[in-house]
């Protein structure tokens, strides 16, 4: 991430550390206003804040995040090939990332707090028809127990299961709230939607990374840094035309 940030310095971009609390819509440029009460005016927007993972909040889960505790499969698969693992949640990403763990783990469980999935149904057959994945419904983590490792996790039936890994997949909140005032259009995910260009709803305004509806909301750096360049170059395109 150094890297990026020295390119972009070098490259002639100013860096400031600070918050965006509001953005105002003036007849053609915005005003971006920030918490430490600057304003910087601006022709071009580009959005990329980001989209959280939700979290389990229950106990070690903050502490063992990136160790034993994780939020992508794609990511961080190398370290649980092999092992046991609890997937936690409910739609079509947990189901799709516990089929996908299915191939490299030696057991899987599925566990969601309610009685029924919400999610593809195709996704379900897949997954009740696999002999390497534990189905447990009406059930919740209650507790990760750890010594040296993560070592088993508590559901709130009691039940324990001796796991390496916990993997969570309840639900990813997009920050697009900040962008409401502004109409730009959503997805029912409450992703911004883009078109090829990574333009918004609302002109001048563009969007990349992780909180847009492109690349299949492969959520992964490399796809990223490509809807940035595009982004940048949709920007660079329309300050031509404008003679910006
Ligand atoms: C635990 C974890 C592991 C991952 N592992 C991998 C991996 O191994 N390989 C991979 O390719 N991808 C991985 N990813 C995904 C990768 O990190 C993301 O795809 C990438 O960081 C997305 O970039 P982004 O700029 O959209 O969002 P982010 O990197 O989340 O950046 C968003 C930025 O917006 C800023 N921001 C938000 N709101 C405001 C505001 N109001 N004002 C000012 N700034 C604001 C935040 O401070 C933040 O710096 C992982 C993600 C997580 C969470």
């Amino acid at each position: 991430m150094n890297k990026f940030l020295e390119h972009a310095k070098v490259s002639g971009s100013e860096i400031l550390n600070d918050n965006v609390s509001e953005i105002v819509k003036n007849n053609d440029f915005f005003t971006i206003k920030t918490s430490s009460k600057k304003e910087i005016n601006a022709n071009f927007i580009l959005i990329a804040s980001w989209n959280k993972y939700r979290q389990l909040n229950v106990s070690w889960e903050k502490e063992f995040i990136w160790k034993w505790v994780s939020y992508c499969a794609t990511c961080d698969w190398m370290f649980y090939r092999w092992r046991e693992v609890v997937v936690v949640g409910w739609w079509n990403t947990a189901l799709t990332e516990a089929l996908y763990l299915a191939e490299i783990c030696m057991k899987v469980h599925l566990v969601h707090r309610k009685s029924e999935f919400r999610a593809e149904k195709v996704l379900i057959d897949r997954i009740e028809s696999h002999k390497n994945i534990e189905i447990i419904l009406n059930d919740e983590v209650e507790e990760i127990k750890w010594n040296m490792f993560v070592e088993e996790i508590l559901l709130k039936s009691w039940k324990v299961l001796k796991v390496d890994w916990i993997f969570v997949a309840v639900w990813n909140n997009p920050e697009t709230k900040l962008f409401e005032p502004l109409w730009i259009e959503l997805d029912e995910s409450w992703y911004i939607k883009v078109d090829s260009r990574q333009k918004t709803s609302v002109e001048w305004i563009y969007a990349a990374w992780d909180i847009t509806t492109n690349s299949n909301k492969f959520q992964q750096t490399l796809m990223s840094a490509a809807e940035w360049a595009l982004a940048a170059n949709s920007i660079h395109e329309d300050m031509l035309k404008l003679g910006n």
